[in-house]
């Protein structure tokens, strides 16, 4: 038996969610699905955005429903439109093999008439949002009035956003002997008012610790001065070259503003809020789940329940006023057991709220420098050479190449690396060069994360990364196991696509270089280099013979050679920097 046939589901749904690729239930699903399979029962379920919340309700109640009546059965009610459409898309997934249910969904901002006619042709299960579902009722567009289980997603959400007085009216239209089942990421007193008002001895089920964060995302904070808080989202961008994010504002116009402004810098940017139509919210966020958008900027309550996987990094531009709101924000990322970051653009004035936060998600927030304009450089230079390295030729070019050859020749192989990278490079390095360093001091905490590096240590750049599948976290056990090294001998570990950066003790530098040349991991080259900083010039040329690895091809880079503006990344005027270009001769 396979896990999920052991909870009890049925053929059609196992042949689907075997579709889907999931192989096992999530820790939610599991405490779920029997309770609601096995038993007529009112149900709380506490469990963080991530978790699997949409398939440990819709698998019971698609399983529970009469496909063969057209009687409107079930009712899941959500707070955004976004979130409205993910669900009705699940629920379609995962029945695709159950002949003759459909599940609708309603919302505003589309034609009420056509929603009413989509409902009129038969829906057993209706995925709504508050208000439109109480204008439908009220129009008598949709009968709720024979229903047996009704959903309440993301209950804390919709509550916060003011629906209370509208889900009392919608479920006072639905009949008393029915079951309702709560979801919820966190149980503030209002989620627990509802339980007690709506719901007849819920039995209850929690997921991890009750209000924490998820487990998989590191809280990292950066302390810089109010008025550089757009050139240090930049930088943080910047040094995160295959970021796919979403950037929290505090306002629609502070959203609105840095997406423009991102945009105009040149990023794969978009903007999500209230006063955007739905057509151009369909748009970004269509962008945005084929990567074409790496940047998303967002309202709270647009992002709400925003189920795009594989995002890396959330930014907090500004902090939420509620603290609850910092635990949905750092739910995007670090979703379907991969880990994320979650970084805090702060002031010094509002050091308070991390630790605020700290105390709430269980989880200590690291303190972290925002890159200096060389260590981007650096690791934009990086990026650059792994991604030439990894770049599909093109045979088109093939008929063109013999003049290619007439005009690039008389340039040995050094000298055309040297002229490719310039090519994208020198604009990061004319941007940055002269740039200053953002970080305000702050008072020194003991588990700030970057130490000192005047004091000799040693920052090393490592040919594996990302895409290797490691995170910090592994990566730093994969050092220090192969290096026989203590818990703290390896820091400031940070994975980027196909490379990766770490730091440790100067002492230590001899015996980690001695231990990776010539290593070999599954048939391939590790190779570790000494990370030289620019104008050093000690970038040796090593010649380790062939090195040549497989990397896997990964998509969603921000390609800045077509999108060069204003702000310094403008042309190159031929800049020359000897130390970076030594480092990728090996
Ligand atoms: P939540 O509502 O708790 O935030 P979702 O229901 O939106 O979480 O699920 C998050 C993601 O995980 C979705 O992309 C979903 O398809 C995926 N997922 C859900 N259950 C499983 C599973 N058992 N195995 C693998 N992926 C899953
Ligand atoms: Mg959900």
């Amino acid at each position: 038996m396979t896990p999920f046939e052991e909870l009890g589901l049925s053929q059609p749904l196992l042949n689907a969610i075997s579709d889907l690729g999931f192989e096992k239930p999530s820790e939610v699903q599991e405490k779920a699905i029997p309770v609601l399979l096995e038993n007529e029962t009112d149900l709380v379920a506490l469990a963080q955005t991530g978790t699997g919340k949409t398939a440990a309700f819709g698998f019971p109640m698609i399983q529970k429903i009469q496909a063969d009546s057209r009687t409107t059965q079930g009712l899941i009610l959500s707070p955004t439109r976004e979130l409205c459409l993910q669900i009705t898309n699940e629920l379609q997934l995962y029945s695709k093999y159950v002949k003759g249910l459909r599940t609708v969904a309603i919302y505003g901002g589309a034609s009420i008439t056509e929603q009413a006619r989509q409902i009129k042709k038969g829906a057993q299960i209706v995925v709504a949002t508050p208000g439109r579902m109480k204008d439908m009722i009220g129009r008598r567009m949709v009968d709720i009035s024979k229903i047996d289980y009704c959903v309440l997603d993301e209950a804390d959400e919709m509550l916060n956003m003011g629906f209370y007085e509208d889900i009392k009216d919608i479920l006072s239209n639905t009949p008393e002997e029915k079951f309702t089942w709560l979801f919820s990421a966190t149980m503030p007193k209002e989620v627990a008012q509802i339980a007690k008002k709506f719901m007849h001895k819920p039995q209850e089920i929690t997921v991890g610790t009750k209000n924490a964060g998820s487990s998989t995302v590191q809280h990292e904070y950066y302390t810089v001065g109010g008025r550089d808080r757009y050139a240090a989202l930049k930088r943080l961008a910047d040094a995160n070259p295959g970021i796919f994010s979403v950037i929290f504002c505090r306002t629609k116009r502070d959203t609105q503003k840095v997406a423009e402004k991102l945009i105009e810098d040149g990023y794969n940017a978009g903007a999500l809020h209230g006063d955007l139509s739905q057509n151009q919210r369909d748009l970004v966020m269509n962008a945005f789940r084929k990567k074409q958008v790496q940047m998303l900027v967002a309202t709270d309550v647009a992002a709400r329940g925003i189920d795009v996987d594989d995002i890396t990094h959330v930014i907090n531009y500004q902090l939420p006023d509620e603290i609850e709101t910092y635990t949905h924000r750092s739910g995007r990322t670090g979703r379907a057991g991969k880990s994320g970051i979650s970084m805090v653009i702060v002031t010094r004035s509002e050091m308070r709220k991390i630790h605020a936060i700290e105390k709430k998600i269980k989880q200590d927030f690291i303190s972290k420098k925002i890159p200096t304009g060389i260590e981007i450089c650096e690791i934009q230079l990086y990026h650059l050479a792994n991604k030439i390295k990894e770049t599909e030729v093109n045979t088109e070019i093939d008929g063109y190449l013999p003049a290619i050859h007439d005009v690039l020749d008389g340039l040995d192989r050094e000298e055309l690396i040297k002229k490719i990278v310039s090519v994208e490079f020198t604009r990061f390095y004319n941007y940055y060069s002269k740039t200053k360093d953002l970080n305000t001091s702050e008072p020194s905490k003991e588990r700030s994360e970057r130490r000192d590096s005047g004091g000799g240590s040693v920052r090393y750049f490592i040919n594996i990364g990302e895409r290797d599948g490691y995170d910090w976290m592994s990566l730093k056990d994969f050092l220090r196991d192969t290096l026989n090294l203590e818990k703290e001998d390896v820091f400031n570990v940070d994975t980027k696509g196909s490379f990766s950066f770490f730091n440790t003790d100067a002492s230590l530098t001899e015996s980690i270089l001695q231990t990776f040349t010539d290593f070999k991991m599954k048939g391939r080259f590790i190779n570790v280099e000494v990370s030289t900083k620019p104008g050093s010039g000690s970038g040796k040329k090593r010649n380790r013979g062939d090195r040549r690895s497989k990397f896997k091809k990964g998509g969603g880079d921000r390609s800045y050679s077509k999108k060069g503006k204003k702000g310094g990344r403008g042309r190159s005027k031929g800049g020359k920097h000897p130390g970076f270009f030594s480092l990728i001769l090996y």
